[in-house]
C-alpha cells in the first residue's frame, strides 16, 4: 500500500488502517453515517481544540482546506466590515486574495516569508485602524515552515476586540492549541494534514455565538459555511450536499489513532522528533536550514540547496527511487527544497532519508 513515503505537507503518509477504514459504502442520509460518523467527529474535533465545548461548534465542508478558508471569510466577515490579514508566506497571501474576490475591505500587512508574524505591527495597526473587524493569520506558514507566535497574536487581536481567524490548516491535530484560552473565533483545518486523515474535506471550529449571527452574509450558495452548518446542526450530522463519505470515515479512524498515540501533545513530540532527527542529518551533510530555529515550526522544514550545481529534478527522483518523496521550495526570494515531518512517519524514516541523501550526494564533491 505504500509505493513511498510522502515526507509532504498534505496529503502524507497515512496509515493502513485509515486506507482499510474507506473499504465500505455510506449513505450521506442515513444515520448511520450522520449520527455514527459525522457528529462524532464533530464533537471529537471540538473536543480536541478548545478546553472550553459548550461555547464552540465544527462544520465539515466538502473540498480542499482552501474551500473552507474561503467559506469562512466569505461567511463570516460582512460587506461593511474590514479584514487585516498579515501575510508572511503564500498562504496568507491567498486570504488576501479570498478578500478581493468577495470585495472584501482588507489590508494585508506583508512580513518577510523567512520572518514571523510580528505581533507589535498588529498591535500597532489595530490602533490606528479602529474601523477593521476581523484580523486573519496563519499559524505555520507552510510556505517554509514558520511557526508564527499565535498566543502573542491572539493576544493583541482580543486586547483590540476584534474576531479572530486562523488558519491552522497545517499545524491543528499536531500544536496543541486551545482557542478558548486564546480568544481564537474561528479556527480551520483539513482531513489530510495533522490528524492524518486522507484529502477530501476540510473543517472549521467556530464560536457558536458568533456563528449563530452570520446568517444570510456568505456570497456563495456551496461555500456558506452557516448554510453547511445549520444542516449539520439541525440535522443531526447531515450535509447539504453529497459528502465524501469515504473519507469521512476514514478521518474518524484518524482521529482513534490521533487519540491511542495519546493525543495531539503525544503528536506534537513525535513530530518534533523527526524534525529534530532530520534537521541534525541534513546539518551533518551540510545542508542549511533556510530558517532560524527560533521561528521554525515541527510540520515542515526548508532546505537551501547545497551548492549552484545542484539539480533538485534528479535529486528528488532519485530520492523517490528509494522510497521519499519530497517537496520543492516556494519562495522567490532563495532556492529550497521542502521536507515534511507530518503524517505516519517516525525518526527511523528520517534516519534512513538522511542515509539515502547521503548515498546520492555523496558521490559529488559538496
Ligand atoms: C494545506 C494548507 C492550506 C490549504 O491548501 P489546500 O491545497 O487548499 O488544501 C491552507 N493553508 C495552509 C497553511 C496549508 O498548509
Amino acid at each position: 500500500m505504500r509505493p513511498y513515503l510522502l515526507l509532504t505537507p498534505g496529503p502524507l503518509t497515512t496509515t493502513d488502517s485509515v486506507k482499510e477504514a474507506m473499504m465500505s459504502d455510506w449513505c450521506t442520509w442515513d444515520e448511520d453515517y450522520n449520527v455514527g460518523i459525522v457528529e462524532q467527529i464533530r464533537k471529537q474535533l471540538v473536543e480536541l481544540a478548545t478546553s472550553r465545548p459548550d461555547e464552540y461548534t465544527a462544520v465539515l465542508m466538502q473540498g480542499s482546506g482552501t474551500f473552507c478558508v474561503e467559506a469562512t471569510l466569505g461567511t463570516a466577515v460582512r460587506p461593511s466590515d474590514k479584514l487585516l490579514v498579515a501575510a508572511n508566506g503564500a498562504y496568507g497571501k491567498r486570504m488576501g486574495v479570498i478578500a478581493d474576490y468577495y470585495h472584501i475591505d482588507c489590508d494585508v500587512m506583508r512580513f518577510e516569508e523567512t520572518e514571523a508574524v510580528d505581533p507589535a505591527r498588529i498591535d500597532t495597526y489595530l490602533t490606528a485602524h479602529g474601523e477593521v473587524t476581523h484580523v486573519s493569520v496563519v499559524h505555520c506558514e507552510t510556505t517554509t515552515g514558520v511557526l508564527n507566535p499565535l498566543e502573542e497574536i491572539a493576544s493583541v487581536v482580543k486586547r483590540h476586540g476584534k474576531v479572530l481567524i486562523v488558519d491552522a490548516m497545517s499545524s491543528f491535530g499536531g500544536v496543541p492549541i486551545d482557542m478558548a484560552r486564546l480568544g481564537i473565533d474561528f479556527m480551520i483545518s483539513s482531513a489530510n494534514k495533522c490528524i492524518q486523515g486522507v484529502p477530501g474535506f476540510g473543517f472549521v471550529i467556530a464560536r457558536r455565538s458568533l456563528l449563530e449571527q452570520c446568517g444570510g452574509v456568505a456570497r456563495s450558495l456551496s461555500l456558506d459555511l452557516y448554510d453547511q452548518w445549520r444542516t449539520m446542526e439541525d440535522g443531526h450530522g447531515k450535509w447539504r450536499f453529497t459528502s465524501p463519505t469515504h473519507v469521512v470515515r476514514a478521518f474518524m479512524q484518524a482521529m482513534a489513532e490521533l487519540r491511542a498515540e495519546g493525543g495531539i501533545e503525544a503528536r506534537h513530540a513525535r513530530y518534533r522528533e523527526n524534525h529534530d532527527t532530520l534537521v541534525e542529518g541534513m546539518r551533518s551533510l551540510g545542508f542549511r536550514t533556510l530558517l532560524p530555529d527560533e521561528v521554525q515550526s515541527p510540520i515542515i522544514t526548508s532546505f537551501y540547496y547545497p551548492n549552484a550545481e545542484f539539480d533538485f529534478k534528479d535529486f528528488y527522483t532519485k530520492l523517490k527511487e528509494r522510497g521519499f518523496v519530497i517537496y520543492p521550495g516556494k519562495i522567490s526570494q532563495a532556492n529550497t527544497f521542502r521536507i515534511g515531518n507530518i503524517g505516519d512517519v517516525f525518526p527511523e524514516d528520517f534516519r534512513r532519508l538522511t542515509q539515502a541523501i547521503k548515498d546520492i550526494e555523496g558521490r559529488k564533491a559538496f
